[in-house]
């Protein structure tokens, strides 16, 4: 059976790149019944924060991505690692390297002079005991490296990838699996950490962004040494900005909370990253539940080529979904909006005119945050004109019209949409003017502008509220 695992390290909040990640091995998981893992990378005690690994899981559960077991944190695990670790300094599969950051500061120097790729000449492999013992009797400090063998091909059939292969050679010299520590059995790294997880864990496929094919050679020797079934690998395609580099902070917006604050769904945008890389079957489908798509996921069809972030493709995604919600969830995700921007639910803006409000601008939101702008006017006494809104008022007959709809409320304080139009329509016929003139001096009395959501509804909302009055005296 298949088991998964999405492993962030919480050294920043939720990145785009990892959430996408979590989503294919979410969606992989799902189809095939499997089990997915979350497991909080957090060895890099330095880097880790407890507010970033809160971040992280706040941010899969929001996009919906539950988990089957776990959270597991690393942190929690070190007795198993360094098992790992001993058990291969017994089988001399790794040793103690005392080589010091000046020595290796001056092989890669000569390294660098010949024009060779900087790696380590895995000096310290062979140390006889008395060597060990002079060095240790010195003082330096040692890390544990593991042993690669420069002739050793790796090969692996990645499922995105195809056939992969991989030097000995190129991986750097014997690999750094542990670091210094007191009680001389060292600090497990990463790359170690990683595969005894995994192998800990049983995961079946790892599922993980291709910034790490490299670690996936090393790791395959781990598992070799270790004794342990290799899994399959499929590393999944980059996120690029529009000019087709590697998306980073620079491009501004990378994590799934800011995602959140501008005003995206978890709807939409776990959507639009199930295409961020993928492509169903049927190419013309666009809107994917997390559910669907898992029915349809298989890595066959995950791009090799990096994915560009097509912000576009993600605000019409996230529209669709806005259009098609229902008004009371709407309402339940536009109050914090709208309570940031400081807008007062009093004087008459109570739950029935909130979703009244909600239906009125709801098929002209892209993101959520949308709704602060588009519905000001109803959050505030006065508005302010715009300049085409003033040269409307302007016009002739617009005051005469204005005044003569204020009458008519006057005998009407209780609008409804069908005394609404018969008042314009009274208006129109008294004053001898078009209907055109008329709504729009209406539209620039109410609104401030000339042009905006439904006038009547608009109205509706304003009458409720007893603004519709002081709007038309202002402007007369
Ligand atoms: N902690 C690693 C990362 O965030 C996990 C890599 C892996 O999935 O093995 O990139």
């Amino acid at each position: 059976t298949v088991r998964v695992r999405i492993a962030p390290s919480p050294t920043g909040n939720l990145h785009i790149g990892t959430a996408r990640t979590a989503v294919f091995n979410w969606l992989f998981a799902r189809h095939h019944g499997g089990t997915f893992i979350v497991r909080v990378e957090d060895t890099d005690l330095e880097r880790s924060r407890p507010e970033y690994t809160e971040n992280i899981l706040t941010g899969l559960r929001w996009l919906g991505l539950n988990w089957d077991e776990g959270p597991f944190f690393q942190s929690q695990r070190l007795d198993l690692y360094r098992a790992a670790v001993e058990k291969l300094l017994e089988q001399k599969l790794a040793y103690r390297c005392y080589t010091t950051s000046e020595e290796l500061e001056v092989l890669r120097e000569t390294q660098k002079a010949k024009g060779e790729a900087p790696r380590y000449d895995n000096r310290h492999r062979n140390l006889t005991p008395e060597e060990e013992a002079a060095y240790q009797a010195a003082g330096r400090s040692f890390v544990i490296r593991f042993k690669i063998a420069d002739d050793r091909e790796i090969v692996w059939n990645d499922l995105v990838r195809g056939s992969m292969s991989w030097q000995g050679g190129d991986l750097g010299g014997d690999m750094v699996i542990a670091r210094a520590s007191e009680d001389g059995i060292g600090q497990p790294l990463y790359n170690f950490v990683v595969v005894v997880d995994d192998i800990d864990m049983q995961i079946t496929h790892v599922i993980r962004g291709e910034d790490h094919i490299a670690n996936t050679a090393k790791q395959i020797l781990l598992y070799e040494a270790l004794g342990a079934k290799i899994p399959d690998f499929a590393h999944t395609p980059l996120i690029l900005n529009m000019e087709g580099r590697k998306l980073s902070k620079r491009d501004g917006v990378t994590s799934i909370s800011e995602f959140q604050q501008m005003g995206f769904t978890a709807e939409g945008l776990v959507n639009y990253m199930t295409l961020l890389g993928w492509s169903p079957p049927d190419s013309t489908q666009e809107i994917f539940t997390l559910e669907t798509a898992a029915k349809e996921f298989t890595f066959e069809r995950v791009n090799k080529a990096g994915a560009k972030f097509d912000w576009a493709k993600l605000d019409w995604l996230n529209s669709q979904y806005l259009h098609n919600m229902p008004t009371d969830k709407l309402t339940d995700l536009l109050i914090p909006y709208w309570q940031a921007a400081g807008y007062q639910f009093d004087k008459g803006r109570e739950r029935p005119w909130l979703e009244e409000l909600v239906t009125l601008i709801s098929q002209s939101l892209t993101r959520l945050v949308d709704a602060v702008a588009m519905s000001q006017l109803f959050f505030t006494e006065t508005v302010e004109f715009s300049e085409e809104a003033s040269q409307q008022l302007k016009q002739e007959g617009s005051s005469v019209v204005l005044q003569a709809i204020l009458t008519a409320l006057e005998n009407q304080p209780q609008l409804s949409e069908a005394i609404a139009q018969d008042i314009i329509k009274q208006v129109v016929k008294e004053q001898k003017v078009k209907k055109g003139l008329a709504m729009r001096s209406l539209r620039a009395a109410l609104t401030g502008d000339v042009h905006g959501p439904d006038l009547i509804q608009s109205w509706l909302l304003l009458n409720q509220i007893n603004l519709d009055n002081l709007r038309l005296t202002k402007a007369i």
